[in-house]
């Protein structure tokens, strides 16, 4: 008898805690694709949603295919939140089809072609990789933030200031960018990693680029591509190449076995943070903190 008290006690007591926090449950669900458009997602909305990202850290987006689970997800989410440019290159047709049931933003649609890279004509041959141009993923976010605010009018007030904090931190970290890389740019440096993800960095910050590999990492480099290089950065006395953290770095330390037979000596640095955040918590478990990383080992790299 006693124990049947108590466990009515206990119950009572979970279904009180309940109401208590009504709001526990309640919070409509944001999934954006990756881990940095899902922190600058979360910076924006604040408390408002909770935001989930569809690809854990550490994951490459331009081979990522959506799992059953995944499909469930984007399904069942209030706010579905992607990179568009064809960064998911594998997910376009989800995405379409999504169009037509869920409430969608693709964050890249309105920066203005102009500033956009491109490899060749084609639709898909466009660069994806804005967030290594902090300016300009601005752009992108400051887009995403007016599409929640028509989404969700009764946020605006919250998510206006939230924007406005968080650009004016990137405001201040494309400054840190500017005058760091301008230092490695008067040691005639280049930075060289292993796909070509930093065209926009190099184009924002001023420094000469190269990547071994083509804008997605679903081209194989050739042999070509790879004596080319060793050529340059012996020229050069370029001082490191770069491991990406999405990346095999099989390609890359074929560079280093390549300046290591016309007897350059060269660092394989790095990984760099591509195209996902660190592990969360982590330096490089954020967007900013994730820019911070990858300055400051090409930063460290380049001119020791
Ligand atoms: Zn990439």
């Amino acid at each position: 008898m006693r124990n049947c008290l108590l466990i009515l006690i206990i119950s009572l007591l979970s279904f009180a805690c309940k109401f208590d926090n009504p709001e526990e449950n309640t919070k409509p669900q944001i999934v954006a694709t990756t881990s940095i458009l899902a922190d600058g997602i979360r910076n924006i909305v604040g408390e408002n949603a909770d935001v989930v990202s569809l690809m854990p850290a550490g994951v490459d987006p331009h081979l990522y295919k959506a799992s059953v689970r995944d499909l469930d997800l984007l399904q069942n989410a209030d706010m579905v939140i992607y990179h568009g440019l064809f960064l998911e290159g594998k997910m376009t047709e989800i995405f379409e089809k999504l169009a037509f049931s869920q409430n969608l933003i693709n964050v890249s649609e309105n920066i203005p072609q102009e500033l956009l890279l491109r490899s060749g004509p084609e639709a898909h041959s466009v660069d994806p990789h804005i967030w290594f141009d902090v300016s300009l993923w601005s752009l992108a976010l400051a887009h995403g933030s007016e599409e929640l605010i028509k989404w969700q009018p009764e946020w605006k007030t919250t998510i206006n200031k939230n924007t406005e904090s968080y650009l004016s931190q990137l405001a201040l970290l494309h400054q840190d960018n500017l005058t760091k890389v301008a230092q490695l740019r008067q040691a005639n440096q280049a930075l060289i990693t292993a796909h070509d993800a930093f065209s926009y960095f190099g184009r924002a910050y001023d420094l000469e680029v190269l990547g071994l590999q083509g804008l997605s990492t679903l081209s194989e480099p050739g042999l070509r591509d790879l004596t080319g290089l060793v050529s340059f950065i012996v020229e050069r006395n370029i001082h490191a190449v770069f491991a990406e953290q999405t990346i095999s770095p099989k390609a890359i330390e074929a560079v280093v076995a390549g300046c290591a037979n016309q007897n350059h000596e060269i660092k394989l640095a790095g990984p760099l943070y591509t195209d996902s955040l660190g592990a969360p918590e982590s330096p490089a478990g954020t967007y900013i903190g994730m820019v911070k990383t990858n300055v400051q080992v090409i930063f460290e790299s380049l001119t020791q």
